[in-house]
């Protein structure tokens, strides 16, 4: 037993289990697996080598692991509809580098949204390696609505022709426009890759539009809205298939984490039957009943809203910065994190935003009706953020709704 062997890590393992039960937790990028899932990351598949692919290892005693990862494999394909799927890369960031890898050489031009304006370090922000080792172009969401221009998008394409163009994001509030990039690509010949990270859950339940027949390569984690281990998968169409295992192993991993590719496996499983797509748009109604509800509330989000899981908050117009607010409302049971908004003006780590989402506190079984309670204690935790006594009334009263469940 972990508590007999390891006292002081059991102890913060329940800790950690005691918070994560007493707290809305509302931060875009996470959720709470299934104890299916917990229980295969937990597995003596962690204890195998496996380099290679099913068939092709270069270690013995793939018996079982080949089974595992075909498995992985199959349901991959078969959920999101597409002739490949890689399940190795170890994480999101590795397996967005592995599409660099398979398509680009140092310093030829990628193309992706900035940070700070909602895309990922890993489409060419200039302190990720992506920036640094290629010549990145970014591209902005407008100032005026907080949404990509496609019009900009396409002009600067055909200015700088990147040889790949990410589309897709972290805190991107509205829906993916794949066809257009798809076309803007197929203009300027580039390789378009929808990195659907935040998404993946969405798509897979038919709450986003599938980016299946428009992006040829397609990344994405499998710990956010997928609900599965923190862990990626890449799919592609038959021709970008090779070039993709390739880039992966022996291109930038080694072995791959078995007991991870079988926990992936079984969240797939769970997102093949009909109350996952309950779930994806339960993921949804809840992020536009919140919306919503802070609208009413004065609040002011990016984009004027959501389309799917999350929302960013600009917090300008409450005279309290991202910081502030975010740490007020973790004492008050309240989980996200601050986050820069467009043109921000304020520093990256003291940034005006904070970004909220639904995929956790759906899974807890939180409902469209809670949403109104959920933006009356947000308001009241940024109005006393200073107050600390007011803090913890409002934790008291998020632990009591969550112990009602
Ligand atoms: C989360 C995320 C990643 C990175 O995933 P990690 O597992 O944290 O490395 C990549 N791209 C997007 C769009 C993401 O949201």
């Amino acid at each position: 037993m972990l508590s007999d062997v390891d006292p002081e890590i059991a102890a913060l393992i329940q800790a950690e289990s005691a918070r994560q039960s007493s707290k809305l937790r509302m931060i875009a990028s996470e959720n709470d697996v299934s104890a299916a899932v917990l229980e295969a990351t937990g597995s003596v598949l962690t204890n195998k080598y496996s380099e290679g692919y099913p068939g092709k290892r270069y270690y013995e005693g793939q018996q079982v692991v080949d089974q595992v990862e075909q498995l992985a494999v199959d349901r991959a394909r078969a959920l999101f509809g597409v002739d490949h799927a890689n399940v190795q890369p170890l994480s999101g960031a590795p397996a967005n580098l592995a599409v660099y890898l398979a398509f680009l050489s140092p310093g030829d031009t990628v193309m992706g949204m900035s940070l700070p304006m909602g895309g990922h370090l890993t489409h060419g922000w200039n302190v990720s390696a992506t920036g640094k080792w290629f010549n990145a172009v970014q591209y902005d969401v407008r100032k005026d609505t907080g949404v990509v221009d496609l019009d900009e998008v396409r002009s600067l394409a055909l200015a700088e022709r990147p040889r790949v163009i990410f589309c897709g994001g972290t805190a991107i509030p509205r829906t993916i426009d794949f066809p257009a990039f798809a076309s803007i690509a197929a203009e300027v010949d580039a390789v378009l890759v929808a990195d659907i990270a935040h998404i993946a859950g969405l798509v897979a339940g038919g709450a986003h539009p599938s980016p299946v027949g428009h992006a040829p390569v397609i990344t994405t984690t499998t710990h956010k809205t997928l609900r599965g281990p923190r862990g990626a998968m890449i799919l592609t169409d038959a021709e970008h298939a090779r070039a993709i295992d390739r880039a992966v192993f022996p291109g930038l991993q080694g072995g791959p984490h078995n007991h991870t590719t079988a926990a992936i496996a079984v969240a797939l499983h769970e997102a093949m039957q009909p109350a996952f797509r309950s779930y994806a748009h339960a993921i949804v109604a809840n992020a536009q009943a919140l919306a919503a509800a802070l609208l009413e509330r004065g609040f002011d989000l990016v984009s004027g809203g959501t389309d799917n899981h999350l929302i960013l908050i600009d917090l300008t117009s409450k005279g309290i910065g991202g910081k502030p607010a975010a740490r007020a409302l973790d004492q008050a049971g309240i989980e996200l994190n601050y986050n820069a908004v467009p043109y921000d003006t304020r520093k990256p780590f003291d940034p005006s935003g904070i970004r909220l989402g639904t995929p956790a506190i759906t899974t807890r079984g939180l409902r469209p009706e809670q949403m109104p309670q959920v933006a009356e204690w947000i308001d009241r935790a940024i109005a006393a953020a200073d107050n600390g006594p007011a803090l913890d009334r409002i934790a008291a009263e998020v632990r009591e709704l969550l112990a009602a469940l």
